[in-house]
């Protein structure tokens, strides 16, 4: 039997024409971080996150010159996005009105009435909203001298202040919503996510927020959103690194593929390297010469590489194609088959070569089996 993460049964919330919960495959998110009202930077951004396999992208709205940008950054993405509001209800409807597909807002920094307002014009447009609770925002109930031990309570307060907007929103008529609860530490943000996910259905949007820089926000997000998902916690994704969007989406989708939430296109499976590698200038040389190569692949493939034939043979047997490095000449596999024997400096090649003749048998086998 094969190992398959069961998810949370969740209900779907739509924004755009993207399903987000339920059955649905976990969407990758990142966050644009040029201003917005930079109408030509945003699109860059947006447009290279589409590239890298972005399913929706959200911008921060936090004036009028942000929001009067929106129309035309919606009308040059391909895909749905979410308008960024903190305290201005106006912004928020201006969002809306803009088009966008949903407002991602901390409900507790904009006035009861005013809220409903903004649930009101999202119900009447068909749009979504993000109820976003975050760690560092929340405040302490009437009373509570809150300190540094009291990570628990706080913890439970976020839950609480976030079943009750639901319930608000519910009452409201409003049900095309999702929640994210959201910390810089991991052990918070798995405590959270997993208490909220007993009390109700609604859709998760995950994140550790703040998390750094490209190392540091990898770790942290991997360990907190990859401990959730594993336990079929989570419906969005977004890994919050100080950089580049690319990096954000790229590790999104990694972490879902690695627990076969997603599908890669194209996934590598290279050893770490020993004392026992063969390959000429180490594996990793040969590992990225194999990523550089299959850039822009557009099927579905695993190639594994590996330094020496201990466990060469066997990586290769679980993968489409395998490179096994040997003394002088490596070895080349297809599945378990062993297909040649070739110099190291040609083995990429050789590689190539095979993948496009397996590539055009199965475009033959697809137009065979379409005239039958
Ligand atoms: S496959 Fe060979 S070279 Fe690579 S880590 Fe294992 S033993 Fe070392």
């Amino acid at each position: 039997m094969a190992f398959k993460v069961e998810r949370r049964k969740t209900r779907t919330c739509m924004v755009g024409h993207l399903p987000i919960g339920g059955d649905h495959l976990i969407s990758v998110q990142t966050m644009t971080k040029t201003k917005t009202d930079d109408v030509a930077a945003t699109l860059r951004q947006i447009h290279a996150a589409q590239d890298a396999g972005v399913d929706v992208v959200r911008v921060a709205v936090p004036d009028k010159a942000a929001a009067q940008a929106l129309p035309e950054i919606l009308r040059q993405s391909r895909v749905p996005l979410i308008a960024d509001i903190h305290y201005a209800h106006g912004l928020a409807l201006d969002a809306l009105d803009a088009g966008m597909h949903c407002v991602r807002l901390n409900p507790g920094n904009v006035k009861l009435d005013l809220m409903q307002k903004i649930v009101d014009r999202a119900h009447q447009l068909g749009r979504a909203i993000r109820i976003g609770i975050n760690a560092g925002s929340i405040e302490p109930r009437k009373g509570l001298q809150v300190n540094k031990d009291m990570e628990l309570e706080m913890a439970d307060l976020m839950v609480d202040t976030a079943v009750e907007w639901c319930e608000r929103f519910e009452s409201w008529g409003f049900r095309n919503f999702k929640v994210s609860l959201k910390s810089s530490d991991p052990l918070t943000t798995i405590y959270t996510n997993r208490r909220f996910a007993r009390l109700t259905d609604v859709p998760l949007h995950m994140g550790v927020t703040e998390a750094g820089t490209l190392e540091a926000s990898t770790v942290k997000s991997c360990v907190g959103l990859g401990t959730l998902l594993s336990e079929g916690i989570g419906d969005t994704i977004r890994i919050s690194i100080t950089g580049n969007p690319v990096d954000e989406v790229r590790i999104g989708l990694d972490l879902l593929a690695s627990l076969r939430l997603r599908k890669k296109n194209v996934d590598i499976v290279s050893c770490p390297s020993c004392g026992r590698d063969e390959v000429d200038g180490g594996v990793e040389v040969l590992a990225r010469a194999v990523e550089e190569a299959m850039k822009g692949y557009k099927g579905n493939i695993t190639v594994s590489v590996l330094g020496c034939i201990v466990n060469g043979p066997g990586e290769a047997g679980q993968a489409d194609f395998g490179i096994v490095g040997a003394k002088d000449a490596g070895y080349l596999y297809k599945g378990e088959k062993l297909l040649c024997r070739v110099p190291n400096d040609k083995l990429v090649a050789a590689l190539m070569k095979e993948i496009a003749i397996e590539e055009a048998r199965r475009k033959a086998d697809k137009s065979v089996a379409a005239l039958a």
